[in-house]
């Protein structure tokens, strides 16, 4: 008799169903369910007892895998209502059933063995895919499914709807994201007029509720690749953000209609582009890039500027590193740090009088206000100090974001 019937002879000293038998040979054979194995392993052996008539007699499982419809019937109930194509199975298992398991693993000396979790994962999800005509994914699935076998209860992990796009803002009144009132932290006071909030609105506000109306969810998020000030507007191909949106109900949206529809509705402040399907790595790697940044900043200076000292400032500066202390206007959020940066480009577009255009390109986070004037002293070098006379910021935008530059 060969190892494995022996083994299988051993174990059947006590009550299995066929689940439980199957799964001390788990990693023999590929294609057969352990419940197929079990069958095949009881009838190569004459002496063994015939299958259980009452599942919940066998001595591992207690039945368990007698109740797997039923589990599987408990998380489409669970699912009613929601749209998804692909789910995940997650089950509990009482930790006494579990090492009884492997209590008895090791009694017998069974080592191509697989967990209960793991089968009864995978038998229950199977009988989804039937029911519901769906696809189980490992990766990165629609809903998630998780069963708690000891009070039969199905807890339903619905993952967040990500939509990825581009905005451009033409206000210098609208900050990116919704802005509690600091005074209430939302609640509305006489400080925000009852509105609970420090802005009428945000860039957020023109996009998020409309989504979140679509996919009919409880709760949405706005993840931009950095942000501009709110009296700087966005200009270009736009800044990358991906809008989440919690427990949609709907996934499979008409995003160039939603599109139209933010459009639309933004009065002028804002638009978008290039909506299309995300995921949580893109919001991860959206929010860790640093691309360089262009910018047009109006400046104006305290006295007439010499051309040739506006000349000596790209020498001055392009390609150069800057240190930055936190600026004072930030300085209540931010820890204080001094931050190096580089300015790559700094180019004059025109001048008028005592007011200077200049084009910059810089480094990921750099405070470009305080390139400007130098902030008391806190950024250096500085365009104020190396011209020699103080200035101030009139206008700032931001006009391209990565290598895709306007
Ligand atoms: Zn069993
Ligand atoms: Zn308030």
């Amino acid at each position: 008799m060969s190892d494995r019937l022996e083994l299988a002879g051993r174990a059947l000293q006590r009550p299995l169903c066929n689940h439980c038998l199957g799964r001390l040979f788990a990693s023999v054979s590929r294609g057969l369910s352990n419940e197929q194995r079990g069958f095949l392993v009881r009838s190569s052996l004459p002496e063994a007892p015939a299958p259980l008539e009452d599942m919940s007699q066998c001595s591992v499982c207690k039945g368990l895998f007698g109740e797997i419809e039923k589990f599987a019937s408990l998380c489409a109930k669970e699912s009613e209502g929601y749209e998804f194509s692909t789910f995940l199975v997650g089950t509990k298992i009482d930790a006494e059933i579990v090492e009884n398991e492997e209590a008895f693993w090791t009694e017998i000396g069974a080592k191509e063995t697989e967990s209960i979790k793991a089968e009864m994962n995978r038998e229950i999800g199977k009988i989804l895919e039937r029911k519901l005509a769906k696809t189980v994914d490992f990766g990165n699935p629609d809903v998630v499914f998780l069963i708690d076998t000891r009070f039969d209860k199905v807890v339903l992990d619905v993952t967040p709807l990500f939509v990825y796009g581009r905005y451009r803002k033409y206000s210098r009144e609208l900050p990116q994201t919704r802005w509690p009132c600091r005074e209430c932290r939302g609640k509305g006071c006489p400080r925000c007029g009852g509105k609970g909030r420090m802005y009428e609105s945000s860039v957020q506000d023109l996009i998020g509720p409309i989504l979140m109306k679509h996919a009919k969810g409880t709760e949405e998020f706005f993840h931009g690749m950095g942000r501009e000030d709110i009296d700087a507007r966005m200009l270009g191909n736009g800044r990358p953000f991906v809008a989440e949106v919690r427990k949609p109900k709907k996934r499979a949206l008409d995003l160039p209609s939603i599109q139209s529809e933010v459009n639309a509705g933004a009065g002028g402040l804002i638009d978008v582009e290039g909506l299309r399907p995300s995921n949580r790595s893109e919001v991860r790697s959206i929010k860790e890039s640093t691309h360089p940044k262009s910018y047009r900043v109006r400046v104006r200076f305290q006295q007439l500027i010499e051309q040739g000292k506006l000349n000596e400032l790209a020498a001055a500066l392009a390609g150069k590193p800057i240190s930055q202390l936190t600026p004072n206007r930030v300085a209540h959020r931010r820890a204080h740090l001094v931050r190096e940066r580089t300015v790559r480009d700094i180019k004059i577009e025109s001048v008028e009088g005592s007011e200077v255009v200049f084009v910059v390109e810089a480094d990921s986070g750099t405070y470009i206000k305080e390139l400007m004037h130098g902030d008391e002293g806190r950024t250096k070098p500085n365009v104020a100090e190396i011209v020699g006379v103080p200035c101030e910021v009139l206008e700032l935008d931001v006009i391209g974001i990565g290598d895709k530059e306007a």
